[in-house]
């Protein structure tokens, strides 16, 4: 939705500090979620974070989720799907060169990125995306991930 979109952007630290409190949940269910399984979790925790994260901020469920790096605004919202800065085609008022009605998603994230801790994250380069992670539990895939998996 939008409006909440744009509000977890102008509330993006506090964002951080819940996005924080989620991490550290999720590590430490971490050696529970192997027990069960990744591929039994992956469907239902898929389905959370749609609900959740599709109400709050738009997610596209692009299954690799750097929200923390982008001030909280997700990239995938960018009709282009730019996920390394804006592509040069902002309007003069801030507006999305396909969408004018929409501000440019990268200007949020800068707004949204100097309001959190994670100051530098926004000038990070993010690897392409992996299209076979469309539709699946980013919070998984950090788990195999830091596993090595
Ligand atoms: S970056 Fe990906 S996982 Fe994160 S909110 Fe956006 S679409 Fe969803």
């Amino acid at each position: 939705m939008y409006v909440l979109r744009l509000a977890a952007t102008r509330f993006a630290a506090f964002c951080e500090a819940a996005y924080g409190v989620v991490e550290a949940v999720m590590h430490g269910l971490e050696p529970l979620a192997r027990r069960v399984g990744y591929d039994r979790l992956e469907r239902p925790m898929a389905a959370v974070e749609s609900v959740t994260k599709g109400l709050i901020f738009d997610c596209r469920m692009c299954g690799q989720c750097i929200l923390s790096d982008t001030g909280m605004t997700c990239p995938m919202n960018c009709p282009k799907k730019m996920r390394n800065g804006p592509c040069g085609g902002v309007r003069q008022d801030g507006g999305c060169e396909l969408a004018p009605t929409m501000r440019c998603v990268w200007m949020e994230a800068w707004t949204g990125s100097r309001r959190m801790r994670n100051k530098a994250g926004i000038a990070k380069p993010q690897p392409p995306l992996d299209n076979r992670r469309w539709g699946r539990s980013a919070w998984i895939g950090h788990l195999r991930e830091r596993r090595g998996e």
